[in-house]
């Protein structure tokens, strides 16, 4: 790949916002990010602020096609569950890569270098394995690569539809019928990534929820992950109803089982964690457990807002993910974490615009087993996103509030040039290896809402 260097006209890099950054890299990785330097000839000019590739923490690449269509007759979390059944029963490797392409281009456009996949649409219809038990997280890591970005695969275990319930109709696609089961499909997956050398993946594990692994199996998940290192992602208490059922089942709340069946920890991440006691929200700082908080799904399902201002003073990090893509846009995800807390207190002031940006970059990316990428400085993984300061939501942005200016007010759309391990997959806003994004929605989305 060689050695390629960029001029940024401001850059965000960690700290302060500075000016005149001339940054280099050689193949994957940066070499050198000097402040304050002229731009030579022969570098890409970032006119802008620029800051590390986003890392979107927490996604579902097929929920994108119930964007929209789930926002009729009201419902709850428990009804559009429902409707997102209806578009896992048609898909299939082929749709889901073409789907899931789609979806992640629209997540370059928007500035993310590297999405954590919780993958658990595993098998075919009636839950028959497919001739390549992994082919459909295979054609996820496949749909990464060929939008440009990374890719963490978090296999997800899922063996039951509901505490005490077996799976049915759709969920039958998710399952592996043990803990083992699922542990034999995930090492097949993890040894297949690691020797086809593929730099743009990893995989990681997942616990679907406590409602949909049984507190006997948790254990096998969680020590798949300690011996590979790699990180393990968990719904946790999204809704309510989750907490009440396995208070009643197990006679302890979701955070404190997990615990007990050794899955918390600085590799673990909680996805949500809406509804919590204040004993969870220690147990998770304590155990310096990762939280991956998604604002936009988490309002659009009327979930609830997570006491994500506790966690973190409990000790737990912070990341960001937009789960269901009601939005795909991290800069929304990001202020609504400060925007919700005001709601939640009445006062302002929570996180500054740079740990909200942490949390969508550095800390994003460590939550995803990634803890060299998300930094602009020598060594760290070759990701630039450059949001323009021109559009009529930033100009006039005043360069020492730059920073600020683009966590409460940038939108996806003012992302301008993407460059990910050292790649430039967007340019001036237009993907540069998926031609026509909105018209690769439309054909993959048509595919697999059509009617028959
Ligand atoms: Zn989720």
């Amino acid at each position: 790949m060689g050695t390629k260097r960029w001029h940024a006209e401001l850059a965000w890099l960690g700290g302060e916002v500075a000016a005149d950054v001339l940054i280099e890299a050689d193949g994957e990785r940066f070499t050198a990010v000097t402040p304050g330097t002229p731009a030579p000839p022969d570098a890409v000019r970032l006119p802008g602020l620029t800051l590390p590739g986003l890392a979107n923490a927490h996604s579902h690449a097929f929920h994108r096609a119930l964007r929209g269509r789930a926002h009729t007759g009201g419902g709850s979390f428990w009804t559009w569950r429902e409707q997102m059944y209806r578009v896992a029963e048609r898909l299939d490797p082929e749709t889901y890569y073409s789907l899931a392409r789609a979806v992640y281009a629209e997540m370059a456009l928007a500035g993310i270098s590297c999405v954590g996949e919780f993958h658990y649409l595993h098998h075919g219809r009636g839950g028959v394995p497919y001739d390549d038990p992994n082919a459909m997280g295979a054609a996820l890591i496949a749909a990464a690569g060929d939008a440009g970005i990374r890719i963490t695969l978090l296999d997800a275990c899922y063996l039951a539809g509901g505490i005490g319930e077996p799976l049915r109709g759709p969920q039958l696609r998710f399952g592996d019928g043990s803990a083992d089961g699922w542990a034999a499909r995930a090492t097949e997956l993890y040894d297949a990534t690691g020797h086809r050398g593929l730099s743009h993946a990893r995989v990681g594990a997942a616990v679907h929820s406590v409602r949909a692994v049984p507190p006997e199996g948790i254990p096998a998940v969680a020590a798949w992950a300690a011996d590979r290192r790699a990180p393990l992602h968990v719904h946790l208490s999204e809704q309510p109803a989750e907490n009440e059922q396995c208070v009643r089942a197990y006679g302890r709340s979701p955070a404190r089982l997990l615990a007990e069946r050794e899955a918390l920890g600085p590799r673990t991440i909680a996805v949500h964690a809406t509804h919590l006691a204040e004993d969870d929200i220690r147990l998770l700082g304590a155990t310096r457990t990762g939280v991956c908080m998604c604002p936009t799904t988490e309002r659009d399902l009327a979930d609830g807002i997570g006491p994500a201002g506790d966690l973190v003073r409990a000790g737990a990090v912070l990341s960001l993910g937009s789960d269901q893509h009601a939005v795909i846009d991290l800069f929304e995800e990001a202020r609504a974490v400060e925007l919700d807390e005001r709601l939640r207190t009445r006062r302002r002031g929570h996180w500054t615009a740079g740990e909200l940006l942490t949390a969508a970059t550095a800390d994003g990316h460590a939550a995803l087993g990634w803890p060299e990428a998300g930094r602009v400085e020598a060594g760290a993984h070759a990701d630039l996103v450059t949001v323009s300061l021109d559009s009529v939501r930033l100009a006039g942005t005043e360069p020492a509030f730059a920073a600020e200016s683009v966590v409460f007010a940038a939108t996806a759309a003012d992302v301008r040039d993407v460059i990910v391990s050292g790649r430039a997959v967007v340019r001036d806003g237009r993907h540069l290896i998926v031609d026509d994004v909105p018209g690769a929605l439309r054909t993959a989305m048509t595919a697999i809402t059509r009617d028959g």
